[in-house]
Formats: structure tokens, sequence, C-alpha cells
């Protein structure tokens, strides 16, 4: 089941940043070898009482005019609106209830999403009830007290927001389909790539209707198999500012690929791999999705024998830690190897749910440990005992060993490898889970 998304709105100042940064807590660095993703971090894990979500910020820029602000606000609550399960719209007890924060009320109205209201800044334990009901006139029901600074209300914060969420997957009638997200950078081509897709007489299954979602996604079967590719209508919005553009495909890419089991990276051939590309890869490789790198506009390229190989290598070293996704070279524009990337898709989709009997499993272990010694350290030498995969979707191994800090990188991805060589589980990531046994 895909985690329900939270995204925080609100006007500059009110302590979004702040909220944010306290419910993700330690878990926004959680994962150390994606580089470049942890940096200016606008999406963070949160539990709370058991129930996983995403959190997602969707402030940051801020800066300019007034007018170029309240631009940016409103981008920012239709961009929450058309992402989010739940919207979290935050304002500031010390300014009270401001036009800006009428105008984002006015937009949240209006969507059928489930909006929670905090009133940041109420620091004290005595609360100003007085203060606070002054924001019942934003018609969006509640407010709620909270001090971000204090770490105080959270609890019941966070309880309407996960009162809010759906009760289960939109798709669990799908399961046949395969969901499919193409993420990329803006103009790298994913709108062009699902024309393409769709204009090929194929037989589009029907629209989903009743969902509470705003977005659009497609249905489509081809030869047999069923489709769905998610979030690829209307999903446009204008803006001049660099970095707003490229905060608001992130988000884009994190509720796409919450919901997806495949995500597809599309690169633009004529650029190579960018920063952007890197941060939007590190979003699938983190949640565990199966993955493919496109490089689309191959067609523009001027190519020799040499050429397919160079960007190879380019894109291992830029994506190391994707080393397992398989990367097919496309051209969205004259349909070139799409029927390639289709065959791929339903590859990478099978390996991400692929079980591997223990007695098999184990046999790979013995075997490899005995080709490769496991390391040692001041004497003492690790012992692998004994492995068995606990779940899919991605493949999860629990590998038991004598003495974890023993158990180094290097020997790790040694063991994934040789699960990879005996497997297969081409374009999935593969987890493992240490435990130590006496
Ligand atoms: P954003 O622009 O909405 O992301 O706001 P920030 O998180 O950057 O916070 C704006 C200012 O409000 C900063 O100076 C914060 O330290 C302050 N702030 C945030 N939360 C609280 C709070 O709960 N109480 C108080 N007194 N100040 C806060
Ligand atoms: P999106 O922003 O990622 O949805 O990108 P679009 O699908 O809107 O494409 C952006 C631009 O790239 C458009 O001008 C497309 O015509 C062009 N484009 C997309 N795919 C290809 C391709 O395979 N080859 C070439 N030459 N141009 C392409």
């Amino acid at each position: 089941m895909s985690r329900p998304i939270v995204a925080v709105v609100g006007r500059p100042n009110v302590g979004k940043s702040t909220l944010f940064n306290r419910l993700a807590g330690e878990r926004i660095s959680i994962v150390q070898d994606t580089p470049g993703v942890t940096r200016d971090r606008i999406y963070a894990d949160v539990e709370w009482l058991d129930r996983k979500f995403t959190l997602i910020d969707t402030g940051g820029m801020e800066i300019g005019s007034e007018e170029v602000i309240q631009k940016q606000i409103v981008q920012q609550a239709q961009i929450a609106i058309e992402t989010a399960d739940v919207i979290l719209f935050v304002t500031d007890v010390k300014t009270g209830v401001t036009e800006d924060d009428v105008k984002v009320a006015n937009l949240l109205r209006r969507t059928k999403k489930p909006v929670v209201l905090a009133v940041n800044k109420v620091d004290s334990v005595k609360r100003d009830t007085l203060a606070i009901y002054e924001f019942y006139e934003l018609g969006i029901g509640d407010p709620l007290p909270v001090s971000a600074g204090q770490a105080l209300g959270l609890g019941d914060m966070l309880d309407q927001i996960i009162a809010n969420f759906p009760e289960k997957d939109i798709y669990e009638e799908e399961d046949d389909a395969i969901k499919v997200a193409i993420i990329g950078k803006p103009n790298v081509g994913k709108s062009s790539l699902i024309n393409k897709i769709l204009g090929e007489d194929r037989l589009i299954v029907s629209n989903i209707a009743g969902t509470t979602r705003d977005a659009v996604d497609t249905p489509i079967e081809i030869d047999g198999q069923k489709y769905i590719f998610i979030d690829t209508a209307g999903m446009r919005r204008k803006s001049k500012i660099k970095e707003e553009i490229e905060r608001f495909s992130i988000i884009r890419a994190v509720a796409a690929v919450e919901r997806c089991d495949v995500a597809i990276l599309l690169i633009d051939a004529n650029e190579g791999v960018t920063d952007q590309d890197t941060k939007i890869a590190g979003i699938a490789h983190e949640r565990g999705k199966a993955a493919i790198i496109a490089v689309n506009k191959w067609d523009s390229v001027e190519k020799d024998e040499k050429t397919m190989n160079k960007y190879l290598k380019d894109i291992s070293m830029e994506l190391k830690y994707m080393e397992y996704a398989p990367k097919v070279f496309i051209s969205a524009m004259t349909g070139q190897r799409i029927n390639r990337m289709l065959e791929l898709i339903q590859t990478v989709y099978q390996n991400h749910a692929l079980r591997i009997s223990t007695g098999v499993l184990n046999e790979v272990l013995i075997e490899a440990t005995a080709m490769q010694q496991p390391p040692a350290d001041k004497g003492r030498q690790l012992r692998l005992y004994y492995m068995t995969q606990v779940s899919v979707k991605p493949p999860t191994f629990v590998i038991f060993v004598n003495e974890r800090g023993l158990f180094h990188f290097s020997y790790r991805r040694y063991i994934e490898n040789q699960l990879r060589e005996a497997f297969g589980f081409v374009g999935t990531p593969i987890h493992f889970i240490v435990r130590e046994k006496g």
C-alpha cells in the first residue's frame, strides 16, 4: 500500500520549515548513500501511531515583492491540492489571520481534500484561546494550537492528520495493473512519452472514476498487460522562477513515486545526467521502487558506435546507487525502443515481487562465503549463518550474523551481487536487515 502524502502549506514565516524539521526529526537523513538527495530536503518520512506517511514542504522560495510572494503562495497551495492526501495549513498566532491566510484558505476550501489547520507559535502552556478563535473565520474547521518551536500540540495535530487518511489504496482492486510513474525534470519528455504510448493504436481501458485525487491517471492495456500511468495529465504549473519549477517537479515526483510500482526516470540525452536528475532518481531509490533509466530524445543525438557506451558509463558514475536499473535509449518522438521499454517494465515489475525460497537462498549464501571469506577485524571474523526473504516490493532479506559491526559495506555489496547473479533482480533494489545471533 502506498503511503499517504501530507503537504505543508502556508505563507512565509509562519513556521512551516520549523514544523517540518520537528516532525521529520532524525529520519530526515536516513539514506546516506543517496548523494544529492539529502541536501535541501523537502520531503521526509513520518511515523505516528504505526501510520507512516510522507511529509512534503511545499514552501521554500518565498522571496521577492509582496506580489511575487502571493503568487508563490497560491501555486504552493495548488500543488498541495494536486498531490496530497491531507493538507496541513499552517498559520501564525502572533500575526493573527492575514490577507494571505485568507487567500490560501479560499483555495483550500474549494478542494475535496481534507485540510488540518494548525495555528503555530502558541508557545506557552496557558494557551490564549481567544487568539485561536479568530482562526475559525478562515472557514476550514477547528484551528489546532501548536508550537513547532516548543514541540507543543503536535500529537493532537498528528492525530487529526492520520484520522483523515484515505481508508485504503484506491487501486486495491486493480492489482493486476502495473502502476508506472514517469519521472524527470521539466521538458525531458514525460508528456511526449505518454502521448506516444497512448497514440499507438492502443486500448485505453477507462478513466478511474470517483477517486479522491484531483490528478488524472491513465489506465491502458497493451498486449494483454494492464498499466496505470500515474499523474500524467494537466500537471503543468507555469512559473518563471527556476528553483520553484524544480521544487514542484520534485514534489510531483515524490507523489507519483509513492503510488507506483515501477518508476521510469527520464534523462535528456542532450544534457546527460544533471543534479536534478540525481535528486529525482534518489526518490525512487529511497522508496525501494523498481526502476528503469530511459535516456530520451535519442533521435536528436549525433552518435557513432561508441556513443551509447559513453552514456552508459556516465549514468553508472552519476547514479551509482542505482546500478540495478536497466537502461534504455528511447525517443518519445519517433517511438524508438518504446516496446523494449514496455517489456522492461514487465521484467522489473516481476523482479520487484520476486520471492526466493529459503533453501535456495542459503545454498547461494554458502557458496558465496566459500568463494570469498567473510572479512575479519581485530581477530574477530564475520560469520553469516543464515538468511531468509521476509518481504517483496522490494525484495527484503533478513540475514543472521555473529556481529553486525563486522558486516561491512563492501562485503554486503558482495553478497548483494551474488544474489543478483544467482536470481537476476534486474531493476529492483534489494534491502537487507542484519540481525545478530549469539
Ligand atoms: P516558514 O517560512 O513558514 O518555513 O517559517 P520558519 O520555519 O522559517 O520560521 C519562521 C520564524 O518563526 C523563525 O524565526 C522561527 O524560529 C520562528 N518559529 C517557528 N516556529 C515557532 C514557534 O512555535 N514559536 C515561536 N515563537 N517561533 C517560531
Ligand atoms: P515534459 O515537461 O517532461 O512533459 O516534456 P515534454 O513532453 O513537454 O517535452 C518537452 C520538449 O521536448 C518538447 O518540445 C518535445 O517536443 C521535446 N521532446 C520530447 N521527447 C522528445 C524526443 O524523443 N526527441 C526530441 N527530439 N524531442 C523530444
